[in-house]
């Protein structure tokens, strides 16, 4: 998980709907809520606005904050299938259905870390755009096993966040580990290094 940093609500989101007069991620939460309340199976699909559905309209933008890298492990590239959108308060949560459109609540997430994650939630889990959030504040990284662990420097409020979070999106996975050892080493043997073209970038700051 490496730190970025929000960039304002894109417009398509703050843009007023004609109807309610509300903005348009609040009126889709809220038709989300009474969808799920009428029919408790009721699934989740992107609104369609001007012929795009808005998934596609905020993907740019998510992009745009990560460098195009998974929010949470840092892959890149993302490869077709893994550009999806993930709810970090999940979508099937009642008490999150307001949030399914809320800005702050979407990040763009690989397939490993999407399906990992699934609906569980845990409130100590760690949010790579959170103020006070960095790498090393919370992880250590082995760079001969190639895994992440909680740093045991931080508090144990620290330690217990970044375990769950670890746990949660499966981070200690083996094909990750082989992923990072692979970036780790064409890394090193580069002699003019552009940051941004490397996954996990995490282990070079
Ligand atoms: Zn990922």
């Amino acid at each position: 998980m490496r730190k970025f940093t929000r960039l304002d609500t894109p417009d398509v989101l703050l843009e007023l709907d004609a109807k309610t007069e509300k903005a348009r991620w609040q009126m889709y939460g809220e038709r989300y809520a009474q969808q799920r309340a009428t029919h408790p199976s009721f699934e989740f699909q992107w609104p369609q606005i001007s012929s795009k559905k808005l998934n596609q309209h905020l993907l740019p933008h998510l992009m745009a904050m990560t460098d195009d890298h998974c929010s949470y492990c840092d892959g890149f590239p993302l490869k077709r299938g893994d550009d999806t959108i993930d709810h970090f308060h999940p979508k099937t949560n009642p008490a999150f259905y307001s949030e399914v459109c809320k800005w702050e609540n979407l990040y763009i997430s690989c397939k490993h870390c999407q399906d990992s994650k699934g609906s569980k939630f845990e409130k100590v889990l760690l949010r790579p755009d959170e103020i006070e959030f960095h790498f090393n504040r919370y992880f250590i990284y082995d760079y001969i096993e190639h895994t992440i662990s909680p740093n045991p420097f931080a508090s144990e409020d620290e330690q217990y966040r970044a375990q769950k979070t670890i746990e949660i999106f499966d981070l200690k996975h083996k094909s990750l580990c082989v992923s990072r050892r692979h970036a780790y080493q064409r890394y090193v043997s580069d002699t003019d290094p552009v940051l941004s073209d490397y996954n996990f970038r995490f282990m070079f700051e």
